[in-house]
């Protein structure tokens, strides 16, 4: 099924694709959000307290959050669609979106905020314990490991985080980190070095997951600078070392760093194909915030405006026409 020529359609709902959609509604371009069908509102949905994003001093919880950010979008004309997009074609002046229902939608202009994905460890096990035992969001399954040895892997704000969180369901929580240092923020470190259930095992990596019928239960060691190999009972194991972009759909059709990042024009949110913008952690391996997020949404939904401007769908038929 073809749909019509929307004047902008934003790939992704976390906080860059509501805020682009917010604004793009209120100047009224009716935008279209594919949100994705199983994870719609991005990885806020499965954060608790939100206690850093300006304008809720009590804080706010992250799906509370995304629930009024989609609200606001609507309010403002935003239609959202809940479908994943398999497939682009940008290589026209009309851009080309398909989904996973087999819908293929246009656009003039398409504002691309995908965010970023739960990296894994790649170790023997991880896969195979996967939804049994091995996890990567706590607050979605750190209740079936009540009173169970649970470990937590890594060691920045979402590892502190979850270890925090999954204290109070766990036997015992241990960190596990590859350094001694930690990339987290020493508020969140210090909360968890305060937490008498969580302890830490430092300058250590996991070699293998292994379990039995029932799941996970143990997780096999390197300790990184003696070579030392150990390992200790584990029912929960919380992965949380990072994300990488969710950007494979793409594949040619813009250009991306080695990484999978989205590469953009300095100073800008235009993306190496004029009319595809991007925003939000599918473009920035640095600041990852919510806030950082929701801003870069408001700058592409602002270069997208511009650009929209001056795009004439009859000048770009034309042009269609006259290179066959
Ligand atoms: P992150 O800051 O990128 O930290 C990832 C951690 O995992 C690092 O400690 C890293 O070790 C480790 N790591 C990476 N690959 C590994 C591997 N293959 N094996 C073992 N360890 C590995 O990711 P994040 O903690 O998910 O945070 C992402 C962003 O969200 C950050 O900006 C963070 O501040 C933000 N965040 C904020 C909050 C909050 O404020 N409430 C909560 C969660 C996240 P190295 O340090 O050695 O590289």
């Amino acid at each position: 099924m073809t749909q019509d020529v929307h004047d902008a359609i934003v790939i992704g709902s976390g906080p860059a694709g509501y805020t682009a959609a917010i604004y793009l509604g209120r100047a009224g371009h009716q935008p279209l959000i594919i949100a994705g069908a199983l994870t719609p509102g991005g990885q806020l949905v499965n954060t608790t307290e939100v206690e850093n994003f300006p304008g809720f001093p009590e804080g706010i919880l992250g799906p509370d959050l995304m629930e009024n950010m989609r609200a606001q979008a609507e309010k403002f004309g935003a239609e959202i669609e809940y479908d994943d997009v398999t497939s682009v074609d940008f290589s026209g002046p009309v851009k080309l979106i398909n989904t996973d229902s087999g819908t293929q939608y246009k656009a003039k202009t398409v504002i691309v905020t995908t965010g970023s994905e739960y990296r894994k460890l790649g170790v023997p096990g991880e896969q195979e314990y996967s939804g049994r035992g091995v996890s990567y969001c706590a607050t979605c399954d750190g209740f079936f490991f009540k009173d169970k040895p649970i470990v937590v892997v890594g060691g920045g704000d979402s590892a502190m985080e979850e270890a925090d969180f999954l204290s109070r369901y766990g036997s015992s929580v241990t960190v596990i980190h590859r350094r001694e240092g930690f990339r987290a923020s020493k508020i969140m470190v210090d909360r968890a070095i305060d937490n008498p259930n969580i302890t830490f095992k430092l300058n250590t990596v996991v070699t293998e997951v292994t379990g039995d019928d029932n799941g996970a239960n143990t997780i096999e060691l390197k300790d990184t600078v003696t070579g030392q190999v150990s390992s200790i009972e584990a029912n929960g194991i919380f992965v949380a070392i990072g994300y990488t972009p969710q950007t494979g759909f793409l594949k040619d059709a813009i250009e991306l760093d080695n990484d999978g990042y989205i590469m953009t024009k300095p100073d800008t949110t235009n993306t190496s194909v004029p009319g595809v913008f991007a925003a939000g952690d599918a473009v920035d391996r640095v600041y990852r915030q919510a806030i950082s997020a929701a801003g870069s949404g408001c700058k592409a939904a602002l270069d997208a405006q511009h650009y929209l401007s001056t795009f004439s769908l009859e000048e770009a038929a034309e042009k269609a026409v006259q290179s066959i």
